[in-house]
């Protein structure tokens, strides 16, 4: 009988063992929990295809956050639902618009909250694209001085970081520059650095209303099969000014994430966005998986792969399990 001289089982016999050699470990202040605010009063729309999470209107929204404060949630990103739709989105630069009062209302009742504010036009025009169209295309250039505007009204709301989610060539040194002119030079940049043209988003366009009304996003964002076109993207946004470094989807592309730790070591953020999500919570409630299994083993690769910080719909659920 062949007898192995190495015996890797040695290190995995009890829990006190598996503990003491653990390499990746997960932590509350890993996760930022996204949140949808939507014009109106006392509004909480459940999102069907992301059990757990809802529309909310201003007071709603503050009431949801103050909780998720107090069961531990250190972080959100917020994304806003407008009343009025038009070409070029023009609620999401007045400051009047729905991301600005709801972050000054959250800032004034939970000002702890770290509120991160997504920063595109897609929840906000009414043909679903992320910036004006012209010819049929998005303008990039024309969305950069938008974006400009954005960043600036989000920041005086009290915004503690804009998170760019348009792929514009160059929307990380407009908004920096912008940022910095104003007098905001201490409000970080994360960047949407990596974010492919995926078939994961879907729910969430239930959730923001954003769903393009013609065409895709394939001419902005990025073709699945691409890898080192993804350390391309992030390279030019490390360069404009980006302080972390974002990829999008999480799990169907860990190998860029990894790829992008290695090759910069910013502080990188992972999305395991609404597709993701909503794969899990389905096959849970079929009894086909072990939900909060998967969702610890799920969060615990993403971060093993590189990530530093989490964008996920789980944040609640695994900050209660941790
Ligand atoms: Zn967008």
């Amino acid at each position: 009988m062949f007898t192995p001289y190495y015996r890797m089982r040695r290190l995995r016999k009890n829990p006190q063992i598996r503990n003491m050699v653990r390499e990746t470990v997960l932590t509350p202040s890993d996760f930022i929990l996204p949140m949808f605010v939507i014009e109106g009063k006392d509004v909480r729309n459940p999102i069907s295809s992301m059990p757990g999470h809802y529309q909310l209107s201003i007071e709603n929204l503050v009431k949801e956050a103050r909780d998720a404060w107090d069961r531990g949630i250190q972080s959100i990103i917020l994304f806003g639902i407008p009343a009025h739709k038009d070409a070029v989105g023009s609620d999401a630069t007045s400051e009047e618009g729905i991301i600005c009062r709801a972050v000054r209302a959250l800032k004034e009742s939970v000002p702890d909250l770290y509120v991160i504010t997504d920063v595109c036009f897609c929840e906000y025009t009414d043909h679903g694209h992320c910036g004006p169209i012209k010819n049929g295309e998005v303008d990039n250039d024309a969305t950069l001085e938008l974006l400009q505007q954005q960043v600036i009204v989000q920041a005086r709301s009290g915004a503690d970081m804009v998170a760019p989610s348009g792929m514009m060539d160059g929307m990380v040194g407009a908004i920096r520059e912008a940022l910095d002119e104003e007098g905001f030079t201490d409000v970080p940049i994360m960047s949407y650095a990596a974010k492919f043209a995926s078939g994961f988003y879907g729910p969430f366009r239930e959730a923001a209303e954003s769903a393009p009304q013609f065409g895709d996003r394939s001419s902005y964002q990025m073709d699945p099969a691409n890898g080192n076109e993804a350390i391309r993207e992030v390279a030019l946004d490390v360069d404009e000014g980006a302080d972390i470094v974002m990829v999008k989807p999480a799990m169907p592309y860990l190998d860029i994430l990894w790829r992008v730790k290695a090759e910069f070591g910013l502080p990188t953020a992972a999305y395991q966005v609404s597709g993701e999500f909503a794969m899990i919570k389905a096959a849970a409630e079929r009894g086909w998986i072990d939900h909060d299994r998967v969702m610890m083993e799920s969060l615990t690769a993403i971060k093993r792969a590189g990530a530093d910080l989490i964008l996920t719909y789980f944040a609640k659920e695994a900050t209660e399990k941790l």
